[in-house]
């Protein structure tokens, strides 16, 4: 008799675990309060989690598996995942009189990882497009891990966007300088894809149990898909209304938007409800049917951040886990203001910013780097506190993915192994991209002063105060020598005016 633990994060039904109906395999579903606990997670991402589960067990039941499902509420629960495995391990040797193994698919987090490890036999997810050690592997030896190159070896390796003679189609591997355009408030946006479920049951069990959570749980009408079936209709509906122009409005920032033309895919790709060869040939294949009506450079974009970006910040985090999560290169230490978990900031970026993934525990790539990371790292926040709240509040956060993220490609804390410099701005950046300055409080143009934009006097405070840690980056070295020009007394003013913004943080 074998017990396979099926994780909230491992809801592919076309494993190969589940090809056969094995008499003697029992599947495990553990509603885990240690899991529920370890960060403070927004409402919508528990319930997503959970809902998805519930809809795996019982599907894997009507197709004639046995399946152990233990909720919060089970009385034989644990809390946490080794404990509820060895408890049901007991209960089945007692009940059958013979030993029970157990079986366990490959974790993401290295600390589901080293709590399960020993436990029994380790399977693969079948998910990932590489191994664990792939980035390792490719950059031994080398200071930074460049994605680009990481993303061409995988474009040959999956037979991705070549033509027939292994060249990459349109002649070139990144099409990046054709995307990212400032908004363009005349465009349309199309409506979302999203489901409808009434998930108040699993919202009261949570209240039950006493989970700390936060945000909008939007439990009478909740959006998120459920199985992989919704997740195959959300993936169609952006391949054919969205995926077009993807690329163009890729850094985009909108007033009302929240969604604009990204896909809302990660979490049915983070839960393995979508395998991401599903998204990546999805959009080839519509470029390819279709070239007049999906833009090149937009469908590249896309596949990019999945063939390329996504893995290879798992490859990062398989490369440098443990270490990884303790590092603090500017060694900030500010804690976070109370407006990151209201939204109560004048700040209007940040305010539609962080208003938004409390309502709908989501936010856009720009938004999550160029709005309120960049704040984040000018202000420097510590890091430790500003991965708990990417990891609690996102839809989709999973440390695997969020850390490398947070820690390296937003907040520069791992010193240069993701990016080659800090993604930091001044408010004239953001002003560019979108039309959030029009209703904020502040002025985008001002420097100094009462209304003045707080980006632009952060932005030259983070440079001065860490121009020991970047003075010698060759991308970063143009910016001291604009600072080295400017009037002595411009400069004191701005630091000023910086240090008069981090003093009042709090009502910013
Ligand atoms: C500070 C920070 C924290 C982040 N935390 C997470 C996280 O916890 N979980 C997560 O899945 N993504 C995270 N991302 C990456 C990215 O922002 C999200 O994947 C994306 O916004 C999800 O929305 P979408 O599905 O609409 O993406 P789209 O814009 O439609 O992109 C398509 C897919 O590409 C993948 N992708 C895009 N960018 C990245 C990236 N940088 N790293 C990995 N995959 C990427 C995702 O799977 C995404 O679903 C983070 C980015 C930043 C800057
Ligand atoms: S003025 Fe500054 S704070 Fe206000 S929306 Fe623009 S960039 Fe953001």
């Amino acid at each position: 008799m074998t017990i396979r633990l099926i994780l909230g994060d491992q809801l592919n039904p076309l494993h190969s675990w589940f090809a056969e109906r094995t008499p003697g395999v029992i599947y495990a579903l553990f509603e885990s309060a240690e899991e529920l606990r370890y960060a403070p997670h927004h409402r919508q991402k528990m319930l997503a989690f959970l809902h998805g589960m519930q809809r795996f067990a019982n599907r894997l039941r009507a197709d004639g598996h046995r399946v152990e499902y233990w909720t919060l509420d089970d009385p034989r629960q644990c809390g946490s995942l080794r404990g509820n495995l060895e408890a049901l391990r007991a209960e089945l040797e007692a009940m059958h009189g013979e030993a029970v193994a157990i079986e366990y698919q490959e974790p993401d987090e290295y600390r589901v990882d080293q709590a399960l490890s020993g436990l029994g036999r380790c399977a693969s997810s079948e998910h990932f497009l590489t191994e664990r050690d792939a980035v390792q592997r490719q950059f031994a030896g080398k200071k930074t891990y460049l994605m680009e190159a990481f993303y061409r070896v995988m474009r040959v390796k999956w037979s991705v966007l070549l033509d027939e003679y292994g060249h990459p189609e349109g002649g070139a591997w990144n099409f990046d300088a054709e995307n990212r355009s400032a908004w363009n408030p005349s465009q349309h946006v199309p409506r979302e894809w999203r489901a409808h479920h009434d998930v108040r049951e699993l919202d009261a069990r949570l209240d039950r149990n006493g989970i700390p959570r936060w945000g909008d749980a939007a439990a009478e009408d909740f959006p998120w898909p459920a199985d992989r079936e919704e997740a195959l209709a959300l993936l169609a509906h952006f391949v054919d209304v969205a995926l077009p122009h993807f690329g163009r409005y890729q850094d985009a920032l909108a007033e009302g938007h929240d969604y604009l033309f990204h896909s809302r895919i990660s979490f049915a790709l983070n839960t393995k409800m979508l395998h991401p060869l599903d998204a990546v040939r999805a959009a080839e294949a519509a470029w390819r049917k279709a070239p007049e009506r999906y833009p090149l450079p937009a469908v590249e974009g896309f596949i990019r951040q999945i063939l390329g970006w996504r893995e290879y910040v798992r490859g990062i985090y398989w490369a440098k886990m443990p270490h990884y999560a303790t590092l603090n290169y500017f060694r900030h230490e500010r804690p976070l203001p109370d407006w990151m978990y209201t939204g109560k900031t004048k700040m209007r970026c940040m305010q539609a910013a962080v208003g938004q993934s409390l309502r709908t525990a989501y936010a856009h790539h720009i938004q999550r780097l160029m709005v309120i990371g960049n704040f984040a790292l000018l202000a420097g926040f510590d890091p430790r506190e500003l991965d708990a709240w990417y990891l609690g509040i996102y839809i989709d956060a999973l440390e695997w993915v969020e850390l490398p993220n947070t820690r390296g490609m937003s907040q520069f804390a791992d010193g240069g192994i993701v990016g080659t410099k800090p993604y930091v701005s001044s408010g004239s950046y953001l002003h560019k991209q979108g039309n959030h300055c029009g209703s904020c409080a502040y002025s985008v143009a001002e420097k100094v002063g009462a209304t003045a934009c707080p980006f632009n006097s952060l932005y030259w405070h983070f440079y001065a105060r860490n121009r020991p840690l970047l003075e010698r980056n060759p991308r970063v070295g143009m910016v001291y020598r604009t600072w080295d020009k400017m009037k002595p007394d411009h400069r004191e003013a701005l630091l000023e005016q910086a240090n008069s913004n981090l003093h009042k943080i709090n009502d910013l």
